[in-house]
């Protein structure tokens, strides 16, 4: 089987093909830093995480390339409103992502480009763009001359005159046309700029990606990726300049993700239902965000709840439970050889996890496939209740290390939590320790300490469960 893309360009999935056998060149657009990320942004770039991931563990030598929007409008009014310089407020919160990043368990990027390290690519870029006709000078700004392109609108399945009339195009006196967009913006007093053939100045936000897509990756690029909100105009524009400019095709597989509401809202600051990473996180550790954003395909909408939350904490602990008493049952190994009954759900899970994820990416799918091996290794845990054989407990073994191993593809670290995990280790550590202490008070008869003790373990949120080969505990 090999592996299916949904490509936004063709509007359906197709068969993936790179441009060179086993390397794939990825470009994700990356953040505009005047602020925290959302839950939102949280989403997409989660989303193709796990598609990275997913490439690396099917073989594929990927180089990712993420940019970080650090010149902007939006960065320079931030930066008025509190006083500051907007290079202040873009490494503030060029630091704030990363770190968030590094937080949800997100690999970093093999190169991750700042616009303002890229202005030189992006003045080449324009040059090219005004040569070959399809930009011009105007009073200082550079636009560039939609009609002058004949593959404009193509990506996002628009016709020239559906946008002629559309709302969103901003008209200018310094344009020959309203659809035309600007590359390079003439200075405005008080705010950043660079020299230019065009005078000071500073670049739009669309040309970065495609002069950083050309530079660091070489065109045409494999993936190219973000969020469904960024096809039109962003992607576009972006594949508009590239092309223009270069003849050649940009991208050879579009992919955009779908857009997280909240409460089946969209997501915004006048509704008050904004959430920023880091207040997710403080509540609940990276694997249960992961859990439930993974459990909707990347392309669907994502609703966002608090109930959807505890949901995923609870599968979480479902999981960590699973893996805990199969290790429990291997330290019961007896000699004898009993068969080999679960191997077949093993492999049975490995193959579905694959032909899930190759299927676009169907994490939801993919999600499943570990769960029925959950359960079918407890159904088999049931019916056997009494010591294995080595066979058996070769095979739990193997179940535990796939269950990790296909997690840790989704980049759910089921042992090293991320924020929280040390808490819960020594949480654990308590309560192994109350445990041993009740075992030996009802050895000794002392009733009402082994209930007190209980008790405390009730407190901390463990139960013990009586089983043939002993007390063990179990969190709630
Ligand atoms: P921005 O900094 O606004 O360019 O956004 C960074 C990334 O987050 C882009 O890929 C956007 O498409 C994506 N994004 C923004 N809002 C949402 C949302 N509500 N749901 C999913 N992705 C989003
Ligand atoms: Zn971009």
């Amino acid at each position: 089987m090999s592996l299916r893309i949904y490509n936004t360009a063709a509007r359906r999935k197709e068969d993936f093909t790179p441009r060179e056998p086993g390397k794939v060149a990825l470009y994700v657009c990356g953040p505009t830093v005047y602020n925290y990320i959302h839950i939102g942004n949280a989403r997409t770039f989660l989303s193709f995480d796990v598609i990275r991931r997913y490439l690396q563990w099917r073989g594929f030598e990927v180089t990712f390339v993420q940019n970080i929007t650090d010149i902007d409008d939006k960065i320079i009014n931030r930066a008025a409103e509190e006083g500051k310089a907007p290079a202040e407020i873009a490494a503030f919160y060029t630091k704030a992502f990363i770190d968030e990043m590094h937080a949800l368990g997100v690999e970093d990027p093999t190169l991750r480009p700042r616009a303002t390290e890229s202005i030189g690519d992006m003045i080449a870029l324009i040059e090219r763009l005004i040569k070959r006709g399809h930009a011009y000078e105007s009073g200082g700004d550079v636009y560039f001359a939609v009609r002058s392109w004949p593959g404009y609108g193509q990506l996002s399945g628009r016709a020239l005159d559906e946008l002629q009339s559309g709302a969103r195009v901003e008209v200018s006196e310094l344009k020959r046309d309203p659809l035309d967009f600007t590359l390079w913006k003439a200075a405005k007093p008080g705010e950043p700029f660079w020299d230019s053939p065009w005078g000071q100045g500073r670049p739009g936000w669309h040309i970065e990606c495609s002069a950083m897509s050309e530079r660091d990756l070489g065109l045409p690029i494999d993936i190219h990726g973000g969020g469904g909100d960024l096809i039109f105009p962003h992607h576009e524009n972006e594949r508009a300049q590239a092309e223009a400019a270069t003849g050649t095709t940009f991208v050879n597989y579009w992919m955009h993700g779908g857009m997280l509401n909240i409460n089946d809202e969209k997501m915004s600051k006048s509704l008050g239902n904004f959430l920023l990473l880091h207040e997710v996180l403080e509540h609940y550790e990276p694997a249960v965000l992961r859990l439930l954003m993974l459990q909707t395909h990347y392309r669907s909408p994502l609703d966002f709840s608090d109930a959807r939350l505890e949901e995923a904490k609870a599968a979480l602990e479902r999981l960590r439970g699973f893996v805990s008493l199969v290790e429990w049952r291997i330290s019961f190994a007896a000699n004898p050889d009993k068969g080999v009954p679960l191997s077949q759900a093993t492999e049975a899970a490995r193959a579905k996890f694959t032909l899930e994820m190759d299927d676009d990416f169907n994490t939801a799918g993919a999600l499943a496939a570990l769960f029925e091996l959950m359960r079918a290794t407890n159904v088999w845990l049931d019916a056997h209740q009494g010591e294995l054989g080595e066979d058996e407990c070769a095979n739990l073994a193997e179940v535990a290390a796939t269950m990790c191993e296909l997690l840790g593809v989704l980049g759910i670290d089921l042992i090293a939590g991320g924020s929280g995990s040390d808490q819960r280790a020594d949480e654990d550590e308590q309560a192994q320790s109350l445990l041993v202490q009740r075992t030996e008070a009802r050895a000794a008869k002392d009733w009402a300490r082994a209930d007190a003790l209980r008790d405390e373990l009730d407190k901390l949120g463990y139960v013990i469960e009586d089983t043939p080969q002993g007390p063990r505990l179990v969190r709630t």
